[in-house]
């Protein structure tokens, strides 16, 4: 049987407990023991064989390349979110809640804080549960153990993780293909919020070039942590926000864009 590895960046930095404010990028990454738990139970279990290194990490989560060895099938590659607990990620927020009872109460660096994380990551897993089940390209959700989020990895065969929609290059094509591709995909991506809409009954919340991939010429959702469902009192509102970061960017690449009023109409519209 393959041997379980972990070579994870920082991975034992939490041991060593650096203080100084200029190790702070490397103290954000570092993993507290109840997540390395969760990492470990997950090695031991199969679920993943190794986790490899780092493809981004971001304000509230750090996602990880792994791959699983399975003794009955083909290895394959995974990728790992890992929320940050609450004391690392919302550092800078403190200051919004800090005079707030709600979150204060039994301290808020304690229960409160990582709980709020673990929503997150429960309400990740589940938008993307029912993103892909209708059939919208997106990681598929694997595996949820409080703040660890298992899904399948977007990428090539080497593991190379998927450009986002934003690092996008189209150097092989001339102008005017370039500007036709650009065009397939806002309908491309247009077609997605439709359906996700109408089908899952989801506003993204939070799309932009940032958070599509871009694989074997399609458009991938991810990052739906913030995704709500219509009757959420916002859900509107932030559709129409996604809805101008869409029509920003494709115009930003000379395509002629609808009216945000036309595309709302397109995406909510019978
Ligand atoms: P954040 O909350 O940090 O923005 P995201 O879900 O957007 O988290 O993921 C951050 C980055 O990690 C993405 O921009 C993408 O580059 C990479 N990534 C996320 N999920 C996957 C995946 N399933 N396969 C490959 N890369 C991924
Ligand atoms: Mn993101």
């Amino acid at each position: 049987k393959h041997a379980s590895k972990i070579k994870l960046e920082g991975f034992n930095v939490g041991e060593s407990r650096k203080r100084d404010k200029s190790d702070r990028a490397t103290r954000e990454q570092v993993l507290d023991p109840r997540t390395r738990m969760i990492l470990y139970q997950l090695l031991n279990r199969d679920i993943i064989s190794e986790i490899n290194g780092v493809i981004s990490t971001g304000k509230e989560a750090n996602v990880y390349h792994a791959v699983v060895l399975p003794d009955d099938a083909l290895p394959a590659h995974r990728a790992v979110k890992v929320y940050k607990t609450a004391i690392l990620a919302f550092k800078d927020r403190s200051r919004y809640v800090n005079g707030d009872y709600r979150f204060n109460k039994g301290g808020y660096n304690k229960g409160n804080g990582r709980s709020i994380v673990q929503v997150w990551a429960e309400k990740e897993f589940r938008n993307l549960k029912r993103i892909h089940s209708i059939g919208i390209p997106c990681p598929e959700p694997l595996y949820l153990r409080q703040n660890v989020l298992v899904m399948g990895f977007v990428g090539d065969k080497k593991g190379h993780a998927a450009p986002r929609l934003r690092d996008v290059t189209f150097s092989a094509l001339g102008p005017e293909e370039e500007e036709q591709k650009y065009k397939d995909l806002y309908v491309q991506l247009l077609t997605y919020m439709r359906i996700m809409y109408h089908s899952c009954r989801l506003v993204h919340g939070d799309l932009s070039e940032y958070n599509v991939l871009y694989h074997e010429d399609k458009l991938i959702m991810i990052d739906v942590s913030q995704s709500v469902e219509h009757d959420h009192p916002r859900s509107l509102e932030f559709l129409r926000v996604d809805i101008k970061n869409v029509s920003d960017f494709f115009r930003s690449h000379n395509v002629e864009v609808l009216s945000e009023r036309n595309i709302f109409k397109f995406i909510t519209g019978e």
